[in-house]
């Protein structure tokens, strides 16, 4: 199977072949085609399994340029529970989020406030995120959440041992119930479930 056959955009199929990807990895495969459809899901995947492209690439071929035009807000809202790993997301998305021209802001524990704050005023598409700093910014109103369509919580169960789970409940409560929702994680266990069934219905679960 290729790339082009999972109906990926022809810009996104140029940018995969420059990066030197030929074919999709199996969580690739099968979340792709469900969240091109506009679907929420949960998804089992480890790192390094491909994942990070598996939802970003869809989400992207979902935001239009019109979206994108003035970058005055966040469409697609990726958070992370450690600063490496929202580094790692960041890195994988760069190639794809400056071909397409649009604005991504990495904001994370120990970074400065003030640089933060610049960058989410000068313009922004895409955040990826720690959920205590995300969660700072919304509550100062420097995101408006309610404009955001797609949200993806990568790593959720690393999120319940780090204790994070109480932010993570207040983003998804101040989420619109129309925006796409993917929670992704290693390991699918009861409390992952639990959560993703108490902020997001319909829900596909995708495994491999
Ligand atoms: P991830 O599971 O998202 O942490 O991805 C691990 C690594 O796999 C990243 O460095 C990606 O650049 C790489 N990768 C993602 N998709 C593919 C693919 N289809 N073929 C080869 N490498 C890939």
């Amino acid at each position: 199977m290729s790339f082009s056959s999972l109906k990926l955009s022809t810009p996104l199929i140029g940018i995969i072949e420059k990066e030197g990807y030929t074919n999709p990895t199996p969580i690739q495969r099968k979340l792709i085609p469900v969240l091109l459809d506009g679907h929420s899901a949960i998804a089992s995947a480890q790192t390094g399994s491909g994942k990070t492209l598996a939802y970003l690439l869809p989400l992207l071929q979902l935001i239009t340029p019109e979206d994108t035009a003035k970058h005055s807000y966040p469409k697609i809202f990726i958070l992370s529970p450690t600063k490496e790993l929202a580094q790692q997301i960041y890195e994988v998305s760069k190639p794809f989020v400056s071909a397409l021209g649009m604005h991504a802001v990495l904001l994370q524990g120990g970074g400065r406030r003030t640089d933060e704050i610049q960058r989410l005023k000068r313009g922004v598409d895409m955040i990826i995120a720690t959920p205590q700093r995300a969660l700072e910014h919304i509550e100062a109103r420097r995101i408006d959440i309610k404009g955001i369509r797609h949200l993806v919580v990568d790593e959720a169960d690393m999120m319940f041992d780090l204790g994070f789970v109480g932010y993570l409940e207040k983003i998804f409560e101040s989420m619109t119930e129309r925006s796409q929702k993917i929670i992704v994680s290693a390991t699918i266990t009861p409390r992952v479930v639990k959560l993703a069934k108490a902020y997001i219905k319909p829900l596909k679960r995708i495994e491999l």
